[in-house]
């Protein structure tokens, strides 16, 4: 911990923080030391003992309100910065830096002022951008103008981190509202009207609620959770114009289509599907739709909330974004389908004989219980009725041996119950997350730019999830926020340690939490994916307490991946993430890692005489039905969730390696997404998980900024001929070709380095001359 007290250090009567379970740090008095313990007298008068190395400091400003880089905290410890945090928040000021990250707190009510048209114009046209308030304007600013000065990279990232529901996906959209606003040319803005006027942009920022209308859903911790990650590059030109964009999603969360955990919602776009009977305002070539929907007798479980607001938000960014009437319809339709698809029930088939249900129902054969459902969705989908019956209640067999193909004979099985809903789930899952590709493709095709010179990434990812019941989405989205995070410790606190140690810049190493152990518990050879991954490849049937035990059994060198010490179902493993412990059940993770798509299905969905249906699905190849041998050959090939999940983020972070990335840290001020409310333990288990303490203290103790010699002197060569603009200490180190520039904004130490700034830049510039001639 930092910046713990030494007991030299307590003196009676001081004033120091002690650890509390509730409020994270609470103040208390020394009232008596002794050797090994000190006395503290708290709040309410109670008296305690406590061993000096337990107690921090207190910080040495009395307006923590008006500290707005947490570098500037005297000292910089847990406590102080809990404490400055909160003062903030409790006079409405959501954002501060840390050091360079911005820390945003979500305010959980409207704070509209904040994102004014005037607002993005004073941050950027400010000269002296550390004059001005913290923001995530002040994020995208520097990413901006560093890729337009071609300083560093030049491709630039953002990576928006934090819990569900700490304002991510909100953070995202200011940031892409910023960045689009002001790159677009000058004479498009028009102040009065706060929709930029280039197409481009428009599309872009059109996009949001598009993708949030089938992305995202209402959860216990987020009224409009993303269920999928979600990277967006802007394209520039070097001029700094925008061009376009291209969109890269991850891993929709698609079982939510056919399964939803009590409290939990379908994606936003089911239930404006069904606002759309209801809406007077839709247009004409959507009417159809509107009777199609009342005529039809959904009877789906879901309550149509009133989303009429959020339907017309949907149909005006599909058709400003390019959408036609036809497919908008097309659209509908598939999502309908997809509806009545998700209310077929099945029943064990009567045993004819007995007139009864069969001894054994389990091994029953299903048999459908809605049929009107089915019509209605075998309509929409345009593939016949009894194909969908039969593809839905049957397997494929195919007996005989490869080699003699001619032998081969292909015999059809009736399935159980339960492998018939596997199928009705899967074809719905599937149809959905078609949908959403072909979305996501449209967008890009209509927003994407071949030839452009930098661009800017901005990252929203579903943040860390801990619920009763975890799977492998959870697996998935913990494991993202995990390489996240790795990224972060490495980039941004072991090179930058690294880098002072190789420039010879005298420094002592801050201690971190290297979450390493735990990407390797998970991705590594022998890991949690290996395992999982194993069972698909060797095509196992995987039994889920065996399944579990070889993890426990693999990772036995981590502390990180164990048995939990409660729970007697021996189908569940406990991992330590760097955002804390979470129960994985074992429960269908093989199956879902399989991810496998019966063949009948796709040719079911070949057989459509519906144009919209057979571009869904015009990437799959006419299915090849298998003997169990080739299934095997197969399935050693076949890529399962998790390793196509791995290759995606691979891929991700090999982008975000070659730009220059910058942070927003989103933080929930409480649990209960209530405004005005601070939980102080809340948060500090927010800082603790991500770094934010340990990132502030190597900011302050170190240099923030770096850059060549050549840059140094373009951009300060004017201070040399303007000695009223010294404002900032400046100290360097000069042996290596970058110099670096710690600027000390503590005012009070200011007066006593006067002179020296010029010294400095002088000793630069003229190194500099040395280095490029
Ligand atoms: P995340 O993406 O991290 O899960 P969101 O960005 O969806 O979280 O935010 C959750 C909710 O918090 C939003 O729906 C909104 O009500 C509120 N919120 C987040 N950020 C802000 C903000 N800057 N101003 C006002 N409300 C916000
Ligand atoms: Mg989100």
């Amino acid at each position: 911990m930092l910046n713990q007290i030494e007991n030299k250090k307590v003196t009676l009567g001081q004033v120091v923080y002690k650890r509390d379970d509730q409020q994270g740090w609470v103040l208390a008095r020394v009232v008596g030391v002794s050797e090994n313990y000190v006395t503290l007298e708290l709040e309410d008068g109670q008296r305690i003992k406590q061993k000096s190395s337990t107690l921090l400091l207190r910080s040495e400003h009395s307006d923590l309100i008006n500290v707005s880089n947490l570098t500037e905290l005297t000292p910089i410890n847990e406590a102080t910065v809990l404490e400055c945090l909160h003062q903030r928040f409790s006079y409405n000021q959501f954002y501060t830096l840390a050091g360079s990250t911005v820390v945003a707190i979500n305010p959980f009510k409207d704070v509209d002022e904040l994102y004014t048209m005037h607002k993005i114009c004073k941050y950027y046209e400010h000269k002296n951008k550390e004059e001005l308030e913290p923001h995530v304007y002040l994020v995208a600013d520097k990413a901006y103008s560093c890729m337009k000065r071609e300083l560093g990279c030049v491709n630039q990232s953002i990576i928006v981190s934090g819990e569900s529901g700490a304002g991510k996906t909100v953070s995202a959209k200011h940031l892409l509202r910023y960045l689009t606003i002001v790159s677009t040319p000058e004479d498009a803005i028009d102040l009065n009207n706060s929709v930029p006027a280039s197409v481009i942009e428009r599309r872009v920022l059109d996009s949001n609620p598009l993708l949030e209308a089938f992305g995202n859903a209402a959860t216990p911790r987020n009224d409009n959770s993303s269920r999928f990650g979600k990277f967006i590059q802007l394209q520039f030109h070097r001029n700094g114009n925008i061009l376009g964009g291209i969109i890269q999603t991850y891993l929709l969360e698609k079982t939510r289509v056919v399964h939803q955990r009590p409290g939990e919602n379908n994606f936003h776009i089911f239930y404006q599907l069904l606002a759309l009977q209801k809406e007077p305002q839709i247009p004409d070539f959507l009417g159809p739709i509107k009777e199609e929907i009342q005529a039809s007798r959904l009877e789906c479980s879901l309550i149509s909330k009133d989303e009429n607001h959020s339907l017309l938000t949907t149909l005006n960014a599909m058709s400003e974004i390019g959408i036609t009437p036809a497919s908008q319809v097309a659209v509908f339709q598939t999502l309908l389908a997809i509806l009545h698809l998700t209310t077929l029930k099945f029943l064990p088939q009567r045993d004819e004989e007995s007139s009864g249900y069969s001894e054994d129902q389990d091994l029953s054969p299903a048999q459908l219980e809605t049929v009107r459902a089915k019509e209605e969705s075998a309509r929409l989908l345009g593939v016949s009725p009894q194909n969908l019956h039969y593809s839905l209640l049957n397997r494929s067999i195919v007996s005989g041996d490869d080699s003699k193909s001619s032998r081969r004979s292909v015999f059809y099985k009736p399935v159980m119950v339960a492998e018939a809903e596997s199928r009705r789930d899967c074809l719905a899952m599937l149809l959905y997350s078609k949908l959403f590709d072909w979305l996501v493709t449209f967008i890009n095709h209509q927003i994407k730019v071949e030839y452009f010179d930098h661009n800017i990434g901005l990252l929203d990812i579903y943040g860390f999830e801990s619920f009763e019941e975890n799977s492998l989405e959870q697996l998935c989205i913990n494991y993202a926020n995990e390489r996240l995070q790795q990224h972060y410790v490495m980039h941004f606190l072991h090179d930058l340690q690294m880098e002072y140690e190789s420039e010879g810049i005298a420094w002592k190493c801050v201690p971190y939490t290297d979450n390493k152990l735990c990407v390797d518990a998970l991705d590594g050879s022998t890991g949690v994916f290996g395992v999982l991954n194993e069972d698909v490849y060797l095509n196992r049937r995987s039994v889920d307490h065996q399944v579990c035990n070889r993890i426990i059994e693999a990772c036995s060198n981590s502390q990180l991946v164990r048995k939990p010490h409660f729970g007697t179902y021996g189908n569940q493993f406990l991992i330590t993430h760097f955002a804390g412990d979470v129960l994985y059940t074992v429960k269908d993770a093989v199956t879902k890692n399989k991810d496998n798509i019966p063949p009948e299905l796709i040719s079911l969905l070949h057989s459509s005489s519906n144009s919209f249906v057979l571009q869904l699905f015009s990437d799959y190849g006419s299915p090849s039905l298998e003997t169990k041998a080739s299934r095997v050959v197969k399935s050693h090939r076949k890529k399962t969730v998790l390793s196509s999940f791995k290759n995606s983020l691979d891929s991700l972070l090999a982008i975000l390696s070659q730009s220059d990335v910058h942070y927003v840290r989103c933080i929930k001020p409480n649990t209960m997404s209530r405004q005005g409310e601070f939980d102080r333990a809340f948060v500090l288990q927010q800082l603790q998980a991500c770094g934010t303490i340990q990132a502030v203290d190597i900011c302050r103790r170190g240099y923030p900024a770096k850059m060549t010699y050549q840059d140094f002197a373009r951009r300060y060569q004017v201070f040399t001929r303007m000695k009223d603009c010294l404002g900032k200490l400046f100290s360097s180190q000069s042996h290596s070709k970058t110099c670096r520039i710690s600027v000390d904004f503590n005012e009070k130490n200011l007066s006593t380095f006067k002179g020296s700034f010029f010294l400095i830049v002088e000793e630069h510039l003229s190194k500099m001359q040395r280095t490029c001639s």
